[in-house]
């Protein structure tokens, strides 16, 4: 008889066990001030993983007279709702709104917290995530698990169709763009110089391509170079108040177009591209083994598909 006590006892203790485990997951997310009214919660440089939850990203808000302006939601229900009662912690006013940068799962999955304020967005990101938004979800849900716990996707409602606004007394410009994804959006904050570059730019890590267009990438980080900006919020990575990240990020892009192109002029296979050595210039920036091999996965099939018909003309010649 003492057996099934011990195996049911072991099964009560794993039963009590369980929901405190879930409960207790927390991001800790903390605001960091980055200028007059401005503070970002900056995420991990890692990919998704059951440990990090999901926060690898930079998020932001603005604190007006008209209440607080939230840059991207982070990547689940939970991250909104943290996000959400750390701000409360800075100001007691309300949310004026919420503007998501581009329709990646980390940076919007969080919507859902900001119940009552409007979601402002570029018309193509409203699109992709009305299409593809639940797949995100699913999928971000198979990497990181429990932190995603009752996360929905929220649609945001209001189209960003103008150059700008006034907000209280921050003069925000809206810069749209493309090439991480189908539509960017940066937001420069005039009053104080903060240019929340989204995933336009990343820092010290390895950008992420599943929905790039690297042509249209560079040229708009040619156009962000143009602006005159005190600080840069990347979608990953450390503020910087220079254009060290837009270097980065445009350096890396360029040579991931050239060792793509090169190989498939050498008849590599897809394998063997994902198998070369990275430069060393490279390996200190976070997860570029890895992201490397996503972007092969990614851009190969478009760059050999480009090439294919040279090749068959030089067969031909
Ligand atoms: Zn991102």
């Amino acid at each position: 008889m003492k057996r099934p006590l011990i195996f049911l006892s072991f099964i009560f203790c794993l039963l009590a066990i369980a929901p405190t485990f879930a409960e207790s997951l927390s991001y800790k997310l903390k605001p960091v001030k980055v200028a007059e009214d401005t503070y970002i919660f900056q995420g991990s440089k890692e990919h998704f993983s059951l440990e990090n939850g999901g926060n690898i990203v930079n998020t932001g808000f603005i604190i007006t007279k008209e209440g607080v302006i939230v840059i991207d939601t982070g990547p689940s229900a939970r991250y909104g709702h943290e996000m959400r009662n750390a701000i409360n912690e800075v100001t007691p006013l309300p949310i004026n709104r919420v503007i998501v940068t581009h329709h990646h799962p980390d940076h919007f999955l969080g919507n859902q917290a900001f119940s009552g304020a409007p979601i402002w967005a570029l018309p193509e990101t409203i699109a992709a995530i009305r299409s593809e938004g639940d797949a995100m979800n699913e999928n971000l849900y198979r990497l990181v698990g429990d932190w995603m716990l009752g996360t929905e996707v929220i649609v945001p409602g209001k189209s960003v169709n103008r150059s700008g606004e006034q907000i209280g007394e921050h003069r925000l410009r809206y810069i749209a763009l493309q090439g991480h994804d189908i539509a960017d959006l940066a937001i420069l904050d005039e009053t104080t110089g903060v240019l929340f570059a989204g995933d336009q730019v990343f820092m010290d890590r390895a950008p992420t391509t599943p929905h790039a267009d690297i042509g249209k990438w560079l040229e708009s980080l040619d156009q962000l170079e143009e602006i005159d900006f005190r600080l840069i919020v990347p979608g990953h990575g450390p503020v910087i108040g220079d254009n060290e990240a837009i270097r980065q990020t445009r350096e890396y892009l360029q040579w991931l177009v050239k060792v793509l192109e090169d190989a498939a002029d050498q008849g590599l296979e897809m394998t063997e591209v994902m198998n070369l050595d990275l430069p060393n210039k490279f390996k200190s920036l976070a997860t570029v083994e890895a992201e490397y091999r996503r972007s092969v996965h990614h851009l190969w099939p478009e760059i050999v598909k480009r090439k294919l018909p040279k090749a068959v003309d030089r067969r031909i010649d």
